[in-house]
Order: C-alpha cells, then structure tokens, then sequence
C-alpha cells in the first residue's frame, strides 16, 4: 500500500499552527483547511480527466477537465473539519458520512451512524479523518466503503501514527494514504505523540 508524504511547505506551514497548543478553534479550523486543500490536491492529482476545448474570449484553449466521480467521506467529527476544503476543490463530490465513536478507556471504535453513497466501484473515493492513530476507526470506515463498492480509496490525514498505517496496511493493501508526517508513536491513552491534541475538541473548542 503507498503511503504518499505530502512534503510540501505549505502544508508543514499549516501544520505548525495546528500543533501548536495556544491556537485558538478559529486559526486551528483556518488551518485545517488549508492544509486540507493542499493533501486533497495531492491525493486527487492521478484522477482522470476529460480533454476539453474551451473559448475564451480571445480564442479556443485546450485544458483537462476532471472526469472522475468523487466521493469524499468525512469520518465524524474530526473529519468535518476537512470538509470544506475538498468541497472547494470538487464542487460536485458526493458526501457521505461516517460516525465513529472512540471508547475512552480501550479507543475501540464503534459505528454510529453511516450514509456512503451506493455504487462507488468506479468513483474516486477520498476519506478524510485527520488523525490516523490505532487506525482501528480508518479500518471500520474503509471497510464500510468497500463494502458500497469502493474499489480506488484514498485515505486523507493530517497526522498519522506508525501504529494507524500498519494496521491499515494490514486490513486495506489497496488503500492510498496521503499524510504530511507520520509521528512517533501513540501514548497510553492511544493519543498520538507529539501529534496536535484531540483534532475533534479543538477544532470545535470542546476542550
Ligand atoms: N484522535 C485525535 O484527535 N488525536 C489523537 O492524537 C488521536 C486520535
């Protein structure tokens, strides 16, 4: 399975301020999407595309239209604060939702509400969730796309824990998965270290 470092200064710029523990859920949700943009652009970048003609006003240009369907599917709730961003980029995605509750004490991940479009065997599937860490929820939500025929998925995220991409690796061969950086490991509370906090809790001030 490629793991794809998305190793692009910008991208590390945005990181900084998500890591940083004095930024606020306002500058914390800024940066979220800009550095959403940058690894949605990256991970969509083999997508196929249409050549097209167009006018402009001085005369026809070739250019390339994207031609695939996207679905992006945002892992509740952390992966809401990707959302936007890929939106941005592709207007006309299809959304769909995946809610994952995480126990406290044993990080077990547990469904709680999903609706993935059907009939994704020849979309270009992107999952957002911006913390890979046991990856015990990408494996349940990446599952759950599959079994709606989700045959070229990428996995989308803004910190990944060695733990998260072994595990993923494990389950999903075939899974893409575009990250910034991948830490050190995970602590006993399955946080990842140095990693950014509870992505969730800052994004919405929840702390
Ligand atoms: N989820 C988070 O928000 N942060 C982590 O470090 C791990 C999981």
């Amino acid at each position: 399975m490629p793991v794809h470092i998305v190793d692009h200064p910008l991208v590390h710029d945005a990181l900084v301020v998500l890591r940083d523990k004095r930024t606020p859920p306002e500058h914390f949700r800024r940066a979220a999407t800009r550095i959403s943009v940058l690894l949605a652009a990256e991970a969509l970048r083999e997508a196929p595309h249409t050549n097209v003609i167009v006018e402009t006003p001085l005369g026809p240009a070739h250019g390339r239209q994207l031609k695939a369907d996207v679905v992006v599917v945002p892992v509740l709730r952390a992966g809401l604060g990707m959302l936007d961003a890929v939106l941005e980029l592709v207007p006309n995605a299809r959304v769909g939702h995946i809610g994952l509750q995480r126990d406290e004490v044993t990080a077990v991940a547990s469904r709680y509400y999903s609706k993935v479009p059907a009939g994704l065997e020849q979309s270009y599937v992107l999952m957002i969730d911006p913390m890979l860490a046991t990856g015990g929820s990408a494996v349940e939500a990446l599952t759950l796309i599959q079994a709606a025929g989700g045959r070229h998925v990428s996995l989308v995220c803004i910190v990944a824990a060695p733990e998260g991409i072994a595990e993923v690796e494990r389950h999903h061969p075939d899974v893409s998965i575009y990250t910034p950086v991948v830490d050190e490991r995970l602590n006993e509370h399955k946080y990842i270290v140095p990693g950014l906090g509870d992505f969730g809790d800052r994004l919405y001030g929840t702390l």
